[in-house]
């Protein structure tokens, strides 16, 4: 969705010119090409909600019988817990919904076992920091599904992003952070944590001397690449990125890192499809660049013919991030995830 029409949906909330726009809106999610194995249909007229809760926004959906079919959308700004879920939780009170689901930035706690399962935990977020979301939301009465904002629009990739029949994915999405979910038969990789990718750490080209900027190593793969490391390393704001010449030397450098973790991704986890996203993916030249710094990375040695000589469809934009596209990946990852917990 571009800012301006989120902006438009923002300011007609609540109101029946609201709901019409966002009816308008949903026209245009891409088309269903799969289900979950063993899915069944919903019954008729079954109302399905999405959180996706990002650092800067949320964006709440309600989608009717399948997770592609966006009925509504609002997008509400990200400020403090105690102001922002409210705000949300009250559409969710107006708006019967048979299930939601909730995916949202981490690290968070998915461990249903767990004293703290559903919150955010050790965020660079300082307000957020421990902020129970899913808690929030139990009053409802609904089924809940709460995942990361990248497992879950993995989720989205491999049912939805028309990458054929695949059952596993990697989704990397580069902006305020680095942040890699993955799907592996169908499902969310989730462990003693969740994936935390973005920090993998790369080797360093010989010629970058910018030490990094994760708070936590340095020149992690986030430190290096996220676009507040980029704009340290140009001495701008990360907004001015968007007009960076496709041809700027920069970009050769991101590519080299990001190429290194696609291939760690098909090393460990094997996923047939890596798709990028996120703001600095918005420079499509970075997509040829990546790919051959990744065939040259890994130098032949796993024999795939995807990766040797289709590499341009196994390392892939998202289809939800084109022009014109009104729902994200994560979006619809969020409502896949309410889909889901009805099966
Ligand atoms: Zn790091």
């Amino acid at each position: 969705m571009s800012s301006n029409t989120r902006l438009l949906a923002v300011g007609l909330a609540g109101t029946g010119l609201g709901f019409l726009l966002s009816r308008i809106l949903g026209g245009s999610a891409p088309k269903v090409e799969g289900k979950s194995k063993g899915s069944k249909p919903l019954a008729p007229k079954t109302l399905l909600g999405g959180v996706e809760l990002g650092g800067t926004s949320i964006c709440v959906t309600i989608a009717e019988d399948t997770p592609t079919n966006v009925i509504f959308q609002q997008v509400v700004q990200t400020t403090t817990p105690a102001e922002t879920l409210p705000q949300v939780v009250k559409i969710f009170e107006e708006r019967k919904v048979a299930a939601l689901g909730i995916a949202s930035f981490g690290p968070v706690d998915l461990n249903t076992d767990s004293k703290t399962y559903g919150y955010i935990t050790a965020t660079p977020k300082e307000k957020w920091r421990y902020a129970d979301v899913v808690g929030r939301f139990r009053h409802l009465g609904i089924p809940l599904a709460f995942q990361t904002d990248v497992n879950a629009p993995a989720l989205a990739e491999v049912r939805y992003g028309q990458h054929g029949p695949v059952s596993s994915l990697a989704y990397v999405t580069v902006g305020t952070g680095v942040g890699v979910g993955i799907v592996i038969d169908g499902k969310c990789v989730t462990g003693i944590l969740h994936p935390e990718g973005g920090h993998i750490r790369v080797s360093k080209l010989s010629s970058d001397d910018f030490a990094g900027c994760c708070p936590f190593h340095g020149d992690c793969l986030e430190g290096l690449c996220a676009a507040g490391a980029l704009g340290k390393r140009l001495k701008c704001d990360p907004s001015e990125l968007k007009s960076l010449p496709e041809d700027h030397k920069l970009w050769d450098l991101v590519a080299y890192y990001l190429a290194q973790l696609c291939a760690t991704l098909a090393l460990i986890a094997s996923p047939e499809v890596i798709v990028l996203g996120g703001g600095v993916l918005k420079h499509k030249g970075l997509f040829p660049k990546i790919r051959a710094e990744f065939k040259a990375s890994l130098k032949g040695y796993l024999q795939v013919k995807k990766m040797l000589d289709d590499v341009d469809h196994y390392i892939v934009p998202s289809i939800f991030n084109e022009s014109g596209k009104q729902t994200t990946a994560g979006a619809v990852g969020a409502l896949t995830l309410a889909y889901d917990v009805l099966q």
